[in-house]
């Protein structure tokens, strides 16, 4: 008798979703991810109990049509990449067509939405099964709203490694900052248990932006940050960065963004550590907030299923030029008397 079998579509879901859907965090920046691709000006995030018990995330944009519902929520169905061109040079966050699927696999989920061309939306909702996701009129306006009940309900092997929820919240909350960071013309609004815990209005000037900033990563990084903005060539490097007076033990500070996706990367990590060698004492990290934009098909985002890491294409330049950019900012800001004896 044959022993190889095909993988239920539930199985392969639940599989799958142990690479993307890690705690109630992870839910949270794929769901995010999704309403800031379908160009949300406005999210509005409920959260109960960390996030195990109910996670609901409001949008205002482009929607989901009701066709297109049960899609949405089946592996490898994507709006946002067609062939394997568009792979290249991918603009949005999302492209795998696999978050939503791997969530309903492992929770109670429902989306609802409108695109503003009916008067009112549909609901889709799945529940820990294969995905045959049933559709209904449902009262909505223009935007999506998706919920998540129950997180790993059904897999009880993960839901054990769910820590407390004020950890579980605390890495919402970081994950939301994160977003926050890296979409300022955005508005965020954050709740946890029925309490408003963050409501930051959309930032469009440099001094909205650099209040917002210190919103996120507390006043003090901001009284301590100096803004840069340089280019060269294809490569442009903003933000703020810290003085190393205000240096830190931990690595705690430190959000960097390449064309607006929050990445670690080994380059990066050491271009700006070598950029601060001479300032900082030993075993002190950095604190900034950087924004790396470049040309996309020069740097590969689908290295890894969380797409944390990138890879650029001539790591050598875009290594050199963060470091040059950021040691050229930190030596201008450098007291006379430092600046020779390090010379
Ligand atoms: P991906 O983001 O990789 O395409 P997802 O599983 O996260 O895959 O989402 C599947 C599809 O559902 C998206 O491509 C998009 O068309 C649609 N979608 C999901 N969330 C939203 C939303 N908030 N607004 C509009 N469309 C959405
Ligand atoms: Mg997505």
């Amino acid at each position: 008798m044959s022993k190889i079998k095909l993988l239920s579509p539930r199985l392969a879901n639940q599989i799958a979703a142990g690479e993307v859907v890690e705690r109630p965090a992870s839910v949270i920046k794929e769901v995010l991810e999704n309403s800031l691709d379908a160009g949300s000006t406005r999210l509005d995030v409920d959260i109960e109990n960390g996030g195990i018990k109910l996670m609901r995330v409001r949008d205002n944009g482009g929607g989901i049509e009701k066709d297109d519902l049960p899609l949405a929520l089946s592996r490898h169905a994507t709006s946002k990449i067609y062939q394997l061109d568009d792979l290249e040079a991918v603009a949005t966050l999302g492209f795998r067509g696999e978050a939503l699927a791997s969530i309903s696999s492992v929770s109670r989920l429902t989306v609802t939405s409108n695109t503003g061309e009916e008067s009112n939306g549909w609901c889709a909702t799945a529940e820990g099964r294969d995905m045959q996701a049933e559709v209904a009129p449902a009262a909505h306006p223009q935007g999506t709203t998706v919920e998540v009940r129950d997180l790993f309900f059904n897999t009880p092997a993960r839901r054990k490694f769910l820590r407390t929820e004020k950890t579980e919240f605390n890495r919402i909350e970081d994950n939301i900052k994160k977003l926050a960071l890296s979409r300022f013309d955005v508005s965020f609004n954050l709740r946890h248990n029925g309490r408003v815990i963050h409501s930051w209005r959309a930032a469009h000037s440099q001094v909205e932006q650099e209040r917002r900033v210190a919103q996120v990563c507390g006043p003090a990084f901001m009284e301590n940050a100096v803004h840069i903005d340089i280019e060269r060539g294809d490569l442009k490097l903003w933000g703020w960065v810290a003085l190393p007076t205000f240096s830190r033990s931990q690595a705690d500070l430190q959000h960097f963004y390449v064309n607006g996706r929050a990445i670690k990367d080994r380059l990066v990590t050491h271009a700006v550590r070598q950029a601060y060698q001479d300032v900082l004492f030993h075993g002190r990290h950095p604190a900034f907030v950087l924004y790396l934009e470049l040309n996309p098909a020069t740097v590969d985002v689908n290295v890894h299923p969380t797409k944390h890491e990138v890879r650029f294409r001539d790591s050598r330049m875009v290594h050199d030029f963060l470091f040059r950019s950021l040691h050229h900012a930190l030596a201008e800001v450098r007291p006379k008397d430092q600046l020779q004896s390090a010379s």
